[in-house]
């Protein structure tokens, strides 16, 4: 894997744009640089390269970064909180944030809203949605997004965007595409329904074309960009 970011960011900008054509989208893709585990110089390497939206997975990993990238000026930085929320970790995520992308259980968005500091305006979250439907998986089943969909909208202090979820860990193209327009047409009955309900976060490095093909808004690539990361934890 190549470490050259602002080569990696190019490549995948240019493959967005092909897939975009390939499959006729006319809507805009967002990219998520999700840069979980990786320093800060890599992230201002994509910030130079003109990224603004990253993703992190770990709490206390996302606020340390954010206090220092805006100690050194670089404010306008969107983050995307797309990690396991520990209820422990509630009020970091709160303020830190401006999305939250892995909302699953109503606990968590009522605590979300309680947190949030007023002054930072509504926090914009995102559903995740286990649509592979793996044991160990975060997300909520499908059967468990209506009732979500309806305490969240009564919380004041965040605004529902949509919905998230990640694949199956598979290179079997036909199972993901299954997965993937099945839940590309459950998204749009909200969408269609909901003001502001128009972001559907999914596909990563292995499976954005499928996702593309599928009407994602947001792909959250980390390896093909930052490369390989070094550790895990979990
Ligand atoms: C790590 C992570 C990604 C990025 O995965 P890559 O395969 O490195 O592109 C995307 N989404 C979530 C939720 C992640 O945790």
């Amino acid at each position: 894997m190549d470490t050259n970011i602002s080569n990696n960011i190019n490549t995948i900008l240019r493959k967005i744009a092909d897939l975009k054509e390939q499959y006729k989208r006319d809507d805009n893709i967002n990219l998520l640089c999700v840069s979980k585990t990786k320093p800060i110089e890599a992230i201002i390497e994509a910030y130079d390269n003109g990224q603004r939206h990253f993703g992190e997975n770990y709490a206390k990993e996302m606020f340390d970064k954010v206090e220092l990238l805006n100690a050194k000026g670089y404010k306008d930085i969107i983050w995307h909180f797309i990690g396991p929320i520990q209820s422990n970790k509630i009020k970091l995520i709160a303020n830190s944030a401006s999305m939250v992308e892995s909302i699953d259980k109503i606990k968590t968005a009522i605590k979300l809203n309680e947190l949030r500091d007023t002054k930072l305006g509504a926090l914009d979250v995102l559903i995740q949605v286990n649509i592979s439907n793996e044991e160990q998986k975060s997300g909520c089943s499908y059967e468990d997004i209506d009732a979500l969909i309806n305490e969240i909208l009564k919380l004041k202090n965040l605004r529902l965007r949509g919905l998230m979820a990640i694949g199956l860990n598979t290179s079997d193209e036909f199972i993901l595409k299954e997965e993937f327009s099945k839940f590309k047409r459950v998204f749009d009955l909200y969408s269609s329904n909901i003001k502001d309900f128009n972001i559907l976060s999914l596909g990563m490095t292995h499976d954005m074309d499928i996702a593309i093909e599928n009407g994602s808004t947001e792909v959250r690539i980390g390896t093909a960009i930052f490369g390989q990361r070094e550790y895990k934890r979990d």
